[in-house]
């Protein structure tokens, strides 16, 4: 490749929003174009890297088993309605009708078209196990695209469903895909984290997601110092906590607490750790819009339907629920010691059917009768006829607590959790560092991730929603067993950025788009020309992958061009020629190192291979 006939328009500007370096550097380097919000056009630089990703991922997929096939992007909306996630997916769902009003979806992800793709085809156990994978586009209308091709609304993905006609069969499925998944992101010279992860709206049990470290991530994990547990924050646990500080002990009493309505200001009033007081977080739990309902005439989503149902009785029987704009908001409470938060994925998920749970102001609850900073677990459930009411596990049967009374300035003593019938105890905590490892009892720390890759096990849910079996050995029609894997195909560019560049722009490893940069000093200088043209050819026959930078621009320019697109190697061919040297530069560690302009090709070619 002749960098002269490169479409690489490098830029020295800072452009504008740019927050992370990654961002930075793909739209400085030339890598990538934005053409709307989160949607990119990868330009010649950027679609080279993208092939090599591509390319290790296929190759590791293809080892494991499974077959490339490749599914539409638009999706009929029937079978999102079929499998009720056409109204719990929310608003990432784009959803859009063609010119005879049939309502399409523009594909998030394909566990229902792959279903539908498979069912009626496999007939069979015979068939089985099969897992087909495509390297494909997929549209989520993210509420915040940012940082580039991080979190873009187009963005290619690897996903990949395997079908099988058991449990057990599917474990091996997940732990070779585990095994296929840490082989490629070895290969693509990443430092990751395999770790325990929650299972997001595509539902089902079993999930791991492929965290590459970097400061700059947005999820947080979880990571044992001493043994190998390692967890996304989501979902991470810990062993019970327990403090040296003595319990507050005393006879169920009720106590004068003027104005003491927060959890510092308790602890401080009754001298004790926040440990044994007993803090409530009420939200608000939002349930889908019942939208489908609206395209079939008839809700298909029995479970959603009897559950908004419910709802709304419970709305006209009680003040805890609410419906606006068809979807159904509903007030519940969470219990957890006063020195711990609230998770708020482990609230969500435990509220059946609810897609969100959202913040409520202190008018919302004085409105049910309730006065903020003053709730607690009597009568709680008497009052407002609420629904979902969770205490965190580690408060069961707890005794010596002190919790509000639902009255303003005023709270209980001597609390004793196990003196009350049917409470609902569910993991509702966020891990803390320093907390300690539910595994190992080690120290737990906390670091920063970029969710690269997720694998789950999906069971049946989508193939009993979508009707599709099997006969198996004994002659009975069975559901699919299925799990689901994917990559981020396109995040793996601004997160490897985001571990390796540096001040000068991109750094690739085994990725970068050429091996070797010559530079030619001065392109007016026969010589010059002359001798790196020779060794352009020679490179090129030896199967390296090289670009001449033949451009007619200052030198200065050229290695700032090689630093900031990040080339593995820059061979400088300038005045030194005439001294017989030329200069080798590694992008990685910016070193030089002077060569014979006579070096053997075989001894250049292992120093570029290096
Ligand atoms: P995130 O938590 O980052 O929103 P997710 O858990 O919703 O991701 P999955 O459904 O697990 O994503 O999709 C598989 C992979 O696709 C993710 O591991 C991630 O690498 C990638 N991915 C998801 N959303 C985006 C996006 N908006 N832009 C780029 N890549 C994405
Ligand atoms: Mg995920």
């Amino acid at each position: 490749m002749r960098f002269s006939k490169l479409f690489a328009i490098t830029s020295k500007e800072e452009p504008k929003d740019c927050v992370l370096k990654s961002h930075k550097y793909l739209i400085r380097g030339g890598f990538i174009k934005q053409i709307g919000s989160g949607i990119y056009n990868f330009l010649p630089l950027g679609k080279i890297i993208l092939n090599k990703v591509i390319k290790i991922i296929k190759e590791e997929m293809d080892k494991s088993g499974a077959n490339e096939l490749s599914l539409g992007f638009v999706t009929p909306a029937e079978l999102w309605i079929k499998s009720q996630r056409y109204d719990k997916y929310g608003k990432e769902l784009l959803k859009f009708k063609d010119r005879k009003e049939n309502p399409f979806v523009l594909g998030p992800t394909h566990e229902e078209a792959i279903v539908e793709c498979v069912k009626g085809e496999v007939k069979s156990y015979k068939q089985l196990p099969l897992n087909l994978y495509q390297i494909n586009l997929k549209f989520r209308d993210e509420i915040r695209p940012r940082f580039g091709l991080m979190r873009g609304r187009e963005f290619l993905m690897k996903d990949a469903y395997s079908f099988h006609a058991n449990k057990e069969d599917l474990d091996r499925e997940f732990e070779l895909m585990e095994a296929t998944y840490k082989s490629i992101f070895r290969r693509l010279g990443v430092d990751f984290r395999v770790v325990e992860a929650d299972s997001g709206a595509i539902g089902g049990s079993g999930s791991k997601e492929f965290m590459l470290l970097a400061p700059s991530g947005e999820d947080s994990i979880v990571i044992c110092q001493k043994c190998e547990y390692a967890a996304n924050i989501e979902i991470a646990t810990r062993a019970f906590k327990r403090v040296d500080s003595p319990a507050p002990k005393a006879e169920f009493a009720k106590f004068h607490t003027p104005n003491v309505s927060n959890i510092k200001d308790l602890s401080e009033f009754f001298k004790v750790d926040s440990y044994y007081l007993l803090k409530c977080v009420a939200k608000k739990a939002v349930f889908a819009s019942g939208e489908s309902a609206k395209l079939c005439g008839t809700s298909v989503d029995s479970n959603k339907s009897a559950d908004s149902t419910d709802s709304a009785k419970l709305g006209d029987s009680t003040d805890s629920a609410t419906i606006t704009n068809n979807s159904t908001h509903e007030i519940c409470f969470f219990f957890l010691r006063g020195c711990d938060e609230l998770s708020h994925t482990k609230a969500l998920n435990a509220i059946p059917n609810a897609i969100d749970l959202i913040d409520l102001d202190s008018s919302e609850l004085e409105a049910i009768g309730l006065p903020a900073g003053f709730i607690g677990a009597y009568g709680l459930r008497n009052i407002t006829n609420a629904k979902y009411i969770f205490f965190d596990r580690e408060l069961e049967d707890s005794a010596d607590l002190i919790c509000g009374a639902n009255e303003r300035d005023y709270h209980f003593v001597g609390v004793d959790l196990s003196k009350f019938q049917g409470l609902e105890y569910r993991d509702l905590l966020e891990v803390k560092e320093g907390d300690l490892c539910p595994k190992c009892g080690g120290t737990l720390g906390l670091t920063k991730g970029i969710e690269i890759g997720h694998i789950f096990k999906l069971g049946d849910r989508y193939s009993r929603a979508l009707e599709a079996s099997f006969l198996d050995k004994d002659g009975k029609a069975k559901l699919f067993e299925m799990g689901c894997y994917g990559i981020g195909v396109s995040r793996i560019l601004p997160a490897i950025l985001e571990q390796k560049a540096d001040e000068s722009g991109a750094v690739w490893g085994d990725l970068a788009p050429f091996e070797v940069d010559i530079v030619i000093s001065n392109i007016k200088n026969e010589a010059e020309v002359e001798f790196a043209n020779n060794l352009y050819e020679n490179l090129k026959k030896c199967g390296i992958e090289v670009i001449i930078d033949d451009r007619d621009v200052r030198f200065g320019s050229k290695m700032a061009d090689f630093e900031l697109i990040g080339f593995k190697n820059a061979i400088i061919v300038g005045k030194a020629l005439n001294n017989g040297k030329i200069e080798l530069v590694r992008r990685k560690t910016l070193e030089k190192l002077q060569l014979d302009s006579n070096i053997p090709l075989q001894d250049l070619l292992e120093l570029v291979r290096l």
